[in-house]
């Protein structure tokens, strides 16, 4: 098939026509139960019928106005959002790109108001992914997305996931922060030893660096807390989050303290798009339903069931999955197989994975998933790795 979309995706050949819950239906009327959630995206599902009302709703009053006027939506969720987590401002934008842009901004103007404008150097680790645009590609340092696109951008320093000893060592006179993925996602869903945020706080606290945690795929409930850092009982500095707080519209935001931010004065920074009236209902109407009681601790809950599960088969298959790791909603599964050829036995068997970074795929469910379906998903997913088993049986068998 010729395609007019620019051929930088290795595209399934496969499309959905309808999404419910957490299945989605090609035009066939074929059902797949979609573990990937269109990566991290669909916290609540598809067509969850408050965010199908909300934005329904919206549409018919205002999408867009900019933001030279007040958007009480967007006010509404800003306030609910700093109410809930540790920061103070909030600014909208349309992606997680480009909330890291601006938390990334912040940080290197907090020095520069401070009186040390050459103290714009970011630590960062490997296997990170931080986004696509110019300095986030530099931020992450795969150096496959950062060859052929001039000039890397200045001031990354990248050390070791979860080596406090090299992210110490690497700390000058012109650092200014440290950025890291409390769980690092499409690295591989790899989970830092316990104490790494906590000594990464005392290390910035020690230096006068800010913390900022790039929670795009692991804030707003994908962890079983609302934002990953409180697993370690830390509080960051500014946070960039997006993927799950649209529920599938586009929208992402940084948070910051007043004091991290408070470079950020009249007409340093700014957005076309970001945080419309439309988006940001959108994001009102998720929260509505994540902060409800008991909501995020049933994520939590849902996380043991299905980790539990995933350990107990993988046992069966150690030829296959060699590691079930992650927290809450948000697990990955470490393959002896190449991750793209078990997602797709996997889509044979209608259930939908995401490969990742370190022979990994993920498991990142809308957080609405039922416990039946997470029944129904460990069923598809260890007959997704009979497909290796009998492969490999039958390689033993032909070279004896
Ligand atoms: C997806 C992701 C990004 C980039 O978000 P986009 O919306 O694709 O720009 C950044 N950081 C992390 C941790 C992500 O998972």
């Amino acid at each position: 098939m010729t395609s007019s979309l620019l051929p930088t995706y290795a595209r399934y050949p496969l499309a959905f026509a309808r999404g419910e819950g957490v299945w989605l239906t090609t035009a066939e009327g074929e059902r797949y139960l979609d573990l990937g959630g269109g990566i991290a995206v669909a916290s609540l599902g598809y067509s969850h019928p408050h965010l199908v009302g909300a934005l329904t709703e919206q549409a018919q009053h205002l999408w867009h106005t900019s933001n030279l006027f007040q958007i009480p939506q967007a006010e509404r969720l800003a306030q609910r959002l700093t109410a809930a987590s540790f920061a103070d401002y909030v600014f909208f934008t349309n992606s997680g790109a480009e909330a890291l842009e601006g938390a990334i901004k912040t940080a290197r103007k907090y020095h520069a108001v401070s009186g040390h404008p050459e103290r714009f150097h970011i630590i960062t680790f490997e296997g990170a992914f931080h986004g696509r645009t110019l300095a986030t590609i530099a931020a992450g340092g795969n150096e496959k997305y950062i060859e052929g696109f001039g000039p890397k951008a200045a001031g990354f320093d990248k050390v070791p996931f979860g080596d406090i000893a090299a992210a110490r060592a690497a700390i000058g006179p012109q650092t200014a922060a440290i950025l890291v993925e409390p769980i690092q996602g499409e690295g591989g869903i790899r989970v830092p030893p316990r104490a790494f945020l906590r000594d990464l706080r005392a290390l910035c606290d020690e230096h006068g660096l800010l913390l900022i945690l790039d929670e795009v795929q692991s804030g707003v409930g994908r962890t079983g807390k609302l934002f990953a850092y409180e697993l370690s009982g830390i509080e960051p500095d500014i946070i960039a989050i997006a993927k799950g707080i649209g529920g599938g519209f586009p929208l992402g935001a940084f948070l910051t303290t007043f004091e991290a931010g408070k470079g950020m004065t009249l007409g340093t920074h700014g957005t076309t798009f970001g945080g419309n009236p439309l988006a940001t209902a959108v994001g009102n109407a998720v929260l509505d339903v994540v902060l409800a009681p008991g909501f995020i601790e049933g994520v939590g809950a849902k996380g043991l069931l299905l980790k539990n599960g995933l350990a107990e088969f993988a046992t069966n298959y150690p030829d296959v999955i060699t590691e079930v790791r992650g927290e809450g909603l948000m697990l990955g599964l470490k393959l002896a197989v190449p991750p793209g050829d078990f997602a797709a036995a996997g889509r044979q068997e209608h259930v939908l994975v995401i490969p990742a970074g370190d022979n990994v795929v993920r498991l990142v469910p809308p957080l609405i998933i039922s416990d039946d379906e997470i029944a129904e998903a460990l069923g598809r997913l260890a007959a997704t790795c009979a497909h290796f088993s009998v492969a490999a049986g039958a390689r033993r068998g032909a070279a004896e």
